[in-house]
C-alpha cells in the first residue's frame, strides 16, 4: 500500500451491500488506504445472517447487484439467498477486497478527536482514522417480542435472521410468529413438509403474485454474457422500471391505483375460501407497508395443514401458544419472524462526534442525516445507505454506489490538502429533512397503516423523492452546506 501525505486513511464499517459497494468505489477511485471492519464472519451483510428456508429476494437478480459488477447468470429471475450470498463473496474475491478485511470484528467505540477518528474493535484491538464511513446498514438487529412466559417454552425457538440448520422442521408442529416478507417466504417454505403449520399474523399484509420460483434460462444468460453491452441495457433497462415502482408509491395516480387493483386480485383468485379471505384481508392500502411478493403464500396458507391466526398472542407456554380467546395453540418450534429494531443504524456504537457528542443525544429525536450521508456534529464521518435510504423503491446497489462516489469528492478535496475536517451543517440538515417531511405527504408510506418505516417520533424513514433527484442531490457536494476546517481548529469556508 503506498502512502502519501494526503493520502487519506479510511475505515469502513460494515461488509454488506453498502461496505462492498463503497470498497469497490473508494478503489475505483483511486482510494486504497482502508480496511472494512465486520462483525459476522463473513461478508455480505443481510445475506450472510439470514439463511432462513424459503429466503428469496424478491428484486429480480439482474436489478440486485453491483453495476460494477455483473452477473449474466442467475439461476432463478428472483435469486435465493445462498445464491445472492455467493455472489457478494465472489465480488469481494475479485476485487481484492479480501486485504482489506477485518471480519469477526465489532467496532464498540468511535471517538472523534484531535488526530482524528479513533476507533476500538472487539478483541482490544484498535485503529485510527481520518475518515469513517458506516456502511452499517439498516435491518440486522432482530427484534423478538418479549412475550409472557417465552422462557418456558418446551420446543425449540429461532428468529429467522439467526437461523438454526439444527432444528428440525419436517413433519413438526411449527409456528410462525410474523405476516411480514420473512413470515409470508418461510411459511410457504416449511408448510408442504410440516405435520401443522400455524401462522400469527397480528396484521395481514398484502401479497402481490409473482412467479418467484421462475428458472432463467440459460439462453439469457448466455446473451447477456456475450453480447456486448447487453447487460448495460438490461441494467439500465431494470433501473427505469424501478423508477415506475418509485413513481407508484411516492404519488397518487392511476398507476397506483392499478398496482393496488392488483393485489386486491392477487388474494381474490388465489383465496377462494370466504372465511379464510376476509381473515387475509388488510385494512389498509396495498404498498403502504414494505410490499410483499410471494406466488405460493396464499396456497400455503390454504392447506390443509395450516391454519391462519389472527387473534392477538397472549403467552406462551411450555407447550405453545395461547391467543386473546384462550385458545392454546400446540406447537413443537416457534418461529420468529418478527423484523428488526430498523432505525438503529450503528448502534449501540459508541459513536461520539465533536465536543464529545454522541449519536443518541444526536439522534434523540430519530434518526437524521443530510441526503442520506452526513450528519452535523460527525465530522469526516458518511453513512452510506444511512437514514431515509429507499429501502423497497430505489435499487439499494445504486444509491449505495452514488453515496460512495459523492464521497469520493470529499475524499479527493482531502488528499488535494483543502481541509482537513468536513462536518455538514445544522442548517442544511434541517433544510434537508423538511423537504423530505414535505415530500412524505402523497406517499402511500403515508395512507394510514403501522409499519416498520416509522420511527419512534413517527416520522418515515424512507426517500420520498424520485432517483432523478438523488442523482442531483449527490452529484456535487454544496460548499455552503458544510464546514470545512484546516489544522482541525481553523475554519477556511
Ligand atoms: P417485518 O416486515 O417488520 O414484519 C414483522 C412481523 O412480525 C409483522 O407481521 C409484525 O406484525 C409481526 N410482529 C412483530 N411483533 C409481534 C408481536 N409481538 N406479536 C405478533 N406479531 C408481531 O419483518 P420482516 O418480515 O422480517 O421483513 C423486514 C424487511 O426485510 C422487509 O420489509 C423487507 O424490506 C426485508 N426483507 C426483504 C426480503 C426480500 O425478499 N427482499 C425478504 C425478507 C425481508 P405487525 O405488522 O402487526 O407489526
Amino acid at each position: 500500500m503506498t502512502m502519501t501525505p494526503r493520502d487519506p486513511s479510511i475505515v469502513i464499517i460494515g461488509a454488506g451491500v453498502a461496505g462492498i459497494a463503497t470498497a469497490v468505489t473508494f478503489q475505483q477511485a483511486g482510494f486504497h488506504n482502508f480496511v472494512i471492519v465486520e462483525k459476522g464472519s463473513d461478508v455480505g451483510g443481510v445475506w450472510h445472517w439470514n439463511r432462513y428456508p424459503g429466503l428469496t429476494c424478491d428484486v429480480p437478480s439482474q436489478l440486485y447487484q453491483f453495476s460494477f459488477a455483473p452477473k449474466p447468470d442467475w439461476s432463478r429471475i428472483w435469486a435465493e439467498g445462498s445464491e445472492i450470498q455467493r455472489y457478494h463473496r465472489d465480488v469481494v474475491e475479485r476485487f481484492g477486497l479480501d486485504k482489506h478485511l477485518m471480519l469477526d470484528s465489532e467496532v464498540n467505540d468511535a471517538v472523534f478527536g484531535e488526530q482524528g477518528w479513533e476507533l476500538s474493535l472487539s478483541g482490544g484491538r484498535s485503529l485510527r482514522a481520518d475518515f469513517v464511513i458506516a456502511a452499517t446498514g439498516v435491518l440486522h438487529h432482530p427484534f423478538t417480542p418479549d412475550i409472557p412466559g417465552r422462557d418456558s417454552f418446551g420446543g425449540a425457538m429461532v428468529h429467522t435472521a439467526r437461523w438454526d440448520d439444527s432444528i428440525d422442521t419436517a413433519h413438526k408442529r411449527i409456528a410462525v410468529i410474523g405476516s411480514g416478507s420473512t413470515g409470508v417466504q418461510i411459511v410457504s417454505a416449511l408448510q408442504p413438509q410440516a405435520d401443522k403449520l400455524v401462522q400469527f399474523a397480528r396484521t395481514p399484509q398484502w401479497v402481490l403474485w409473482a412467479p418467484m420460483g421462475l428458472p432463467q434460462s440459460s439462453v439469457v444468460a448466455k446473451l447477456l454474457g456475450t453480447v456486448p453491452g447487453l447487460h448495460d441495457r438490461v441494467y439500465d433497462a431494470g433501473l427505469w422500471a424501478s423508477g415506475l415502482l418509485a413513481d407508484v408509491v411516492l404519488h397518487p395516480t392511476w398507476r397506483r391505483t392499478v398496482v393496488q387493483q392488483f393485489a386486491r386480485w392477487s388474494l381474490g383468485a388465489q383465496v377462494r375460501d370466504r372465511r379464510l379471505r376476509d381473515k387475509l384481508t388488510p385494512d389498509y392500502e396495498p404498498l403502504c407497508k414494505r410490499q410483499v411478493l410471494s406466488g405460493t403464500y396464499y396456497q400455503a396458507i390454504s392447506a390443509p395443514n395450516a391454519e391462519l391466526v389472527t387473534e392477538a398472542i397472549t403467552e406462551i407456554t411450555p407447550t405453545g401458544i395461547r391467543t386473546a380467546d384462550g385458545v392454546e395453540h400446540e406447537v413443537d418450534v416457534i418461529v420468529f419472524a418478527t423484523g428488526f429494531h430498523p432505525h438503529n443504524y450503528m448502534r449501540p456504537m459508541n459513536l461520539r462526534g465533536r465536543d464529545d457528542v454522541t449519536i443518541d443525544e444526536a439522534w434523540a429525536k430519530g434518526p437524521r442525516a443530510y441526503r442520506m450521508t452526513a450528519i452535523p456534529g460527525f465530522p469526516n464521518l458518511f453513512t452510506v445507505l444511512g437514514p431515509n435510504s429507499p429501502t423497497g423503491s430505489i435499487s439499494l446497489q445504486y444509491s449505495a454506489e452514488l453515496t460512495a462516489r459523492y464521497i469520493t469528492r470529499w475524499l479527493e478535496r482531502f488528499r488535494a490538502g483543502e481541509f482537513d475536517t468536513v462536518e455538514v451543517s445544522e442548517e442544511a440538515t434541517s433544510r434537508f429533512n423538511d423537504s423530505v417531511a414535505e415530500a412524505m405527504g402523497p406517499t402511500v408510506w403515508n395512507t394510514g397503516c403501522n409499519s416498520w418505516y416509522f420511527t419512534d417520533q413517527h416520522t418515515i424513514d424512507l426517500w420520498p423523492f424520485d432517483r432523478a433527484t438523488m442523482t442531483r442531490l449527490l452529484s456535487t457536494p454544496e460548499d455552503r452546506d458544510f464546514l470545512l476546517t484546516r489544522s482541525r481548529d481553523t475554519a477556511v469556508i
